[in-house]
């Protein structure tokens, strides 16, 4: 097993390491208390092709895998600019699009991908189905050649920033009759389509939406895929990415909560001349947490070599125990970290107690830490389905 990375990943690291760190913490903060959104970030990311590092070559991207996108989730993260916009865009959005798009499609969607100018957020929660999409409730039906789709989706992460929302609905199979899912590529000014914006109590400069969808008109190619038959498999595509991009953010903030925590402990000196990390109460907690953030890297490294490898199963396992793992140790580390600085802890100042909020729903969303384990219990340790 080659633990090692490529040359060319280590750069990447690096490179993205030192934008991250550019912008920093403080302006993440900044942005999200006042309204804004990472804008300047996100541009120059996208024009160092950090945006785009999993987007094939031939529509302009860097022609990598999810590695390498995780790697760029991770170390943004990890300079405390965790970024949910690039696990719905890049990974979901853009790989939906990628793996089961039209050839029209591909060429009209993944140059904007690949230089970041193009946004396309991801909506398939609902208030009444929740964790299980089996319920979608969202429907599209044929008018002509066009579609009309009408439901509701609730917590749509950075609606307000993006020109696209791939929405998951339902479609009648002509054949038997039954609903089955499709996905749409819907324009967020589309007349019938509302957003209101939900108040979360998260630190982010990336909103969350309810949106309701009145009958919006959308032209036959606004379908991924040639067919109907396109949605599940579309959709399930989305999922891995997903899973191993989301993991790798709150990897590299757990990193980030560990690294704050450790500068301070090292120097803060309150019983003569020890510092507080002398204290095994101080350390030992946080040496427990920077385990378990490792052990989540590990995992992540797993599920995305599978995952790079169109080892599609194997990966869903290690992606959803990556994820599982990675929401747990996030949460630690940043608790640890509040609790290891005292009363900085909790100051805006230190930046750390400003992840709390992210780290919590972190182990919520996009899929809750209860759906994994009923997942790991079905399909690796062969239990009955409890639901
Ligand atoms: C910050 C944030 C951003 C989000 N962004 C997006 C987005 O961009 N797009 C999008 O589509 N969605 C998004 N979501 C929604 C997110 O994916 C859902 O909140 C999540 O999947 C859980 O669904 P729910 O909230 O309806 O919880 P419910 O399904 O109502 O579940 C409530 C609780 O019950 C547990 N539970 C439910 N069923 C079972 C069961 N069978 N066994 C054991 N436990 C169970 C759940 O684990 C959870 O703890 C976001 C959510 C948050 C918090």
């Amino acid at each position: 097993m080659n633990v090692d990375l490529t040359p060319e990943q280590d750069q990447l690291r690096d490179a993205v390491r030192a934008l991250g760190r550019k912008y920093g913490h403080g302006y993440f903060v900044e942005k999200a208390k006042t309204g804004g959104h990472t804008t300047e970030l996100w541009n120059e990311a996208g024009r160092l092709g950090y945006l785009g590092v999993n987007i094939p070559s031939e529509y302009g991207g860097g022609g990598g895998g999810i590695t390498e996108l995780a790697i760029v989730c991770e170390e943004l993260a990890a300079a405390g600019c965790p970024l949910l916009l690039l696990v719905v865009s890049p990974a979901i959005a853009a790989t939906v699009i990628n793996r089961h798009g039209t050839e029209e499609q591909r060429k009209r969607f993944l140059p904007g991908f690949a230089d970041g100018s193009l946004k396309v957020v991801f909506a398939i929660t609902e208030p009444e189905a929740g964790s299980n999409f089996h319920r979608l409730g969202t429907v599209a039906r044929r008018d002509g050649d066009d579609w009309l789709l009408s439901g509701r989706k609730c917590y749509i992460s950075g609606v307000d920033e993006a020109q696209y929302v791939l929405v998951v609905a339902r479609t009648e199979d002509s054949a038997t009759g039954k609903l089955k899912p499709a996905l749409f590529i819907v324009p967020t000014d589309a007349p019938g389509l509302e957003k209101s914006k939900l108040d979360m109590e998260i630190l982010s400069p990336e909103n969350q939406f309810l949106l309701y969808l009145d009958e919006v008109r959308l032209p036959a190619d606004a379908l991924v895929g040639e067919s109907l038959d396109a949605g599940l498999p579309a959709l399930f595509a989305g999922l891995n990415p997903e899973r191993i991009t989301v993991a790798a953010m709150g990897a590299g903030t757990g990193r980030y909560a560990i690294e704050r925590a450790t500068e301070y402990t090292a120097t803060r000196k309150v019983w003569g001349g020890r510092s507080i990390g002398s204290h095994q109460g101080v350390a030992h907690p946080l040496a427990h947490a920077a385990v378990q953030v490792e052990l989540a890297r590990l995992m992540i490294q797993k599920a995305a070599v599978l995952y790079d490898a169109g080892r599609d199963l194997e990966a869903g396992v290690a992606g959803n125990m990556a994820k599982y793992a990675s929401g747990e140790a996030a949460a630690l580390a940043v608790d640890t970290a509040v609790q290891a600085l005292g009363g900085a802890g909790m100051t805006t100042e230190y930046g750390v107690a400003t992840l709390l909020g992210a780290v919590r729903a972190g182990r919520i969303a996009p899929v809750s830490r209860e759906m994994i384990l009923n997942f790991v219990a079905q399909h690796v340790l062969g239990q009955d389905k409890s639901y």
